[in-house]
């Protein structure tokens, strides 16, 4: 029988505001422990927490950004819970009423059709603490700077079908969050995380399968590997006869597979009520209004921009979008530069490749968008040619010096003057009679050699285009 997997993503971002969402506390990552803590956030008898203003218009942000309805009013409740990170015994979390619901994300299939996934809802909530587990000596600490940062959580509907999917949902909602400024997007520090939740059903099916949900996913990679394992799994139950049980599984990153963490019968029941000591959140339409103002160029609205303004191919746009900070490092680039396109592809191929290969990202790249446009500027203006221009990169990339420095030093500058040139190829072609008639009697294959031969007495430096017209016209 074939099976269908149906896949839902609960996302959890930490908003990048400055104080928690409940106190004055700092939300400052790698403070030393409990640096960043008071009698609010470490839940001490009596205290009272105060909503934060800013966390709330940035969650509407978000919302808008994914084109969520907000709820006018939507309550805090109470999560009830013992856990020595959580002091208070309770997470507050919106429940019954979060402030948006209804949402959506387009994403993109392989093939470039575009696929509408839903979002059932966002809500706000507070973060819990941090244990760290000392087993040599037997002990745990608590570390509670974390507890009360904000976050949202964002859950989708089951519309995904396939990893990859999941993985380009989830890129997507990570750009949107990081180009409006609510969530810094680190993963490894847990600013965004994700859970999924895995079901089959036989193809044609309506009604959804048992689901597995999965925690421990800390990449983009990750999501996408742990989601492909688990639909293996369990094709395999099913195919076996079994059925599938509905349970929480980790994701092991180092063996690649999921591994049991608790079944539904250990699940919690969270004993949700309203807090008592928050007032209902009323958000009104000036509200929304005056976030909406703020709200910068999305994506999607990049990408037609990009196209019309600097005649890029809808992937090339598309490429060149997928974070705010290529996006800025394109436009910083292409600024001063005539050949906008020349620069999409130098940073699509060079620029990227170079990020691939150190597995560092764009933010942490060792030359910066303004002397990248200076090296392309020194093409356009025929100070070298792209072969050195890739030697200039190379180079800029160890030593951080800049391209006009490297070229002056290593004397790259290109070779344009016509009649030194012209006597080169002169020279090539006297010294080459063989090649010269077998050229001349049809095999223009061998234009790369004369070429090439140029290149070798130049070292690489003399005009490719000059060369290549007075080969043209001395052949
Ligand atoms: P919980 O809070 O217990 O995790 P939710 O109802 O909030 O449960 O659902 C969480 C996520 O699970 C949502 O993203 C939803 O789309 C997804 N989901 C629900 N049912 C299924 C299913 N049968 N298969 C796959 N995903 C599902
Ligand atoms: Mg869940
Ligand atoms: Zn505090």
């Amino acid at each position: 029988m074939k099976f269908e997997p149906v896949i839902g993503l609960e996302v959890h971002a930490q908003l990048k505001t400055k104080t928690k969402i409940f106190c004055s506390c700092s939300t400052e990552f790698g403070k030393p422990p409990n640096a960043n803590t008071c009698p609010v956030c470490t839940g001490m008898p009596g205290m009272l927490p105060v909503l934060n203003k800013k966390a709330v218009s940035f969650a509407i942000k978000a919302a808008l950004a994914t084109n969520c309805t907000i709820n006018k009013e939507s309550r805090f409740d109470r999560k009830n819970y013992f856990y020595p990170d959580l002091p208070k015994g309770y997470q507050i979390s919106q429940y019954a009423l979060p402030i948006a619901e209804y949402g959506w994300l387009d994403i993109e299939d392989k093939k470039g059709n575009s696929i509408k996934i839903g979002i059932t809802r966002i809500h706000m909530e507070e973060d819990a603490g941090k244990l760290i587990h000392d087993p040599a000596r037997q002990r745990s600490m608590v570390d509670l700077n974390r507890t009360g940062v904000p976050l949202i959580e964002i859950v989708s509907e089951p519309d995904i079908r396939t990893a990859l999917q999941a993985g380009a949902y989830l890129r997507k909602l990570h750009a949107i969050l990081k180009y409006i400024d609510v969530c810094d997007g680190n993963m490894e520090q847990g600013s965004f995380r994700c859970d999924a939740n895995i079901s089959l059903r036989p193809a044609g099916q309506k009604e959804f399968g048992t689901r597995a949900e999965l925690k421990n996913l800390n990449s983009f990679k990750n999501v996408e590997k742990a989601i492909s394992y688990e639909i293996e799994r369990q094709t395999y139950v099913l195919e076996e006869g079994n059925k599938v049980i509905q349970e929480t599984r980790l994701w092991d990153p180092v063996k690649n597979r999921t591994i049991s963490m608790r079944g539904k019968e250990e699940a919690h029941d969270y004993r949700y009520f309203p807090d008592p000591d928050l007032v209902p959140l009323i958000v009104d339409d000036e509200w929304i209004s005056s976030v909406n103002k703020t709200m910068p160029e999305l994506p999607h609205e990049k990408v037609s921009r990009f196209m019309k303004e600097y005649k890029l191919s809808r992937d090339d746009a598309w490429v060149l979008t997928s974070s705010i900070e290529l996006a800025d490092f394109f436009e910083k680039t292409a600024a001063p530069l005539k050949d906008k396109k020349q620069a999409a592809n130098w940073i699509m191929t060079t620029l990227l490749g170079m990020l691939n290969a150190k597995g560092i990202s764009i933010s942490q790249s060792p030359v910066l968008a303004e002397s990248f446009s200076r090296l392309l500027s020194l093409i356009e203006s025929g100070t070298i040619n792209t072969n050195a221009a890739k030697t200039v990169f190379e180079e800029m990339v160890s030593s951080l010096k800049s391209p006009e420095t490297i070229v002056k030093a290593r004397g790259l500058e290109q070779l344009s003057d016509q009649s030194e040139l012209e006597a080169m190829v002169d020279k090539i072609i006297k010294k080459n009679p063989d090649e010269v008639t077998a050229y001349r009697n049809g095999k223009t294959k061998l234009f790369s050699f004369f070429m090439g031969q140029i290149m070798k007495k130049t070292r690489g430096k003399a005009d490719p285009g000059i060369v290549t017209k007075l080969l043209n016209s001395k052949l």
